[in-house]
């Protein structure tokens, strides 16, 4: 029989996880289909109670399911979903776990473009759900973390969650200008300059410097407003779909044991991009 995975949110349908995790299934040669699910907030307990009785290899989680996964009694997190309080892949296969790979998916990315982190300084633009789960990640890699949010207090709260396992510190947008001065590596996690407001950016080229490597999670579209300033600036750049990529071949290697082809996922997102 068939075996089925799939993305649970709400909206869902634009999400690039099925074409992705199609592509690696099909180069592997397996029996298997990965689908998207509408899943409403209210509806994720019933819905991984019921992919669970019917035998799903796993699933990912999506908006705005990625925290209610953490509310939920019954799934059985992992440490590193549980201290960033989000849960982006769910396996059966021992009782219903939760962990969160997009921090992994984050560092993966920068490695591919060799970018190492251990004493560097990184300025994170976000406190949101991704940017929680890259925090972590980098602090505990040896990066130092500086995090910058629109609400100051929810980036006070991830510097203070972080400082217990690296270096994390929370400062105003008016300290930018100083930080990038100082800093190696940029990351935004923020949803600024994601379609359809393709012309926002929280940083402009002024601010960049060569040699500092600017990182947009945003994918939608590849080159934002903030990578073609940084490109400008003479700054390094990578784009968001190697964090998807990597997040999501993370996943399939939990559900499944096996390490996907991350090439074959890649061109499979940048086709679905139409880049
Ligand atoms: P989220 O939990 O909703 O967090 C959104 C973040 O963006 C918050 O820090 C929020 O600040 C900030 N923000 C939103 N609008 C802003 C504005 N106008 N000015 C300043 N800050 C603003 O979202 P998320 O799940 O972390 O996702 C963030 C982005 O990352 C999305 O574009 C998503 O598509 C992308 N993403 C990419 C990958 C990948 O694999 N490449 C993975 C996950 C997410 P406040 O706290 O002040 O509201």
């Amino acid at each position: 029989m068939e075996e089925v995975f799939g993305v649970f949110g709400d909206p869902v349908e634009h999400s690039l996880s099925p074409v992705m995790h199609n592509a690696a299934i099909s180069a592997l040669g397996m029996k298997a289909h990965y689908h998207a699910f509408r899943v409403c907030y209210e509806g994720l307990g019933d819905a991984l109670l019921g992919a669970r009785a019917m035998g799903f290899g796993g699933v990912n989680l999506t908006i705005p399911l990625k925290e209610r996964a953490f509310t939920l009694g019954f799934v059985e997190l992992d440490s590193l979903s549980r201290v960033i309080g989000a849960v982006n892949t769910v396996d059966f296969r021992d009782g219903i776990r939760g962990f969160n790979t997009d921090g992994l998916g984050a560092l993966r990315a920068l490695e591919d473009a060799s970018v190492s982190l251990r004493g560097k300084s990184v300025v994170l633009l976000g406190a949101g759900g991704a940017a929680r789960a890259i925090a972590f990640q980098f602090a505990s890699v040896g990066a130092r973390v500086l995090i910058v949010n629109r609400t100051g207090e929810r980036g006070r709260r991830l510097a203070e969650d972080v400082a217990t396992v690296g270096v994390a510190e929370a400062f105003s947008f008016s300290s930018m200008e100083e930080l990038l001065d100082g800093a190696h590596v940029l990351v935004n996690a923020t949803s600024v300059g994601m379609h359809p407001l393709v012309d926002r950016t929280l940083v402009t080229g002024d601010m960049l410097h060569p040699g500092l490597v600017v990182f947009d999670i945003v994918y939608n579209p590849l080159k934002t407003r903030l990578i073609l300033e940084a490109e400008a600036a003479g700054a390094r750049i990578v784009t968001g779909e190697m964090m998807l990529v990597y997040q999501g071949a993370e996943a399939f290697r939990i559900w499944t044991g096996v390490l996907p082809p991350v090439d074959v996922m890649k061109r499979a997102v940048l086709d679905a991009l139409g880049v």
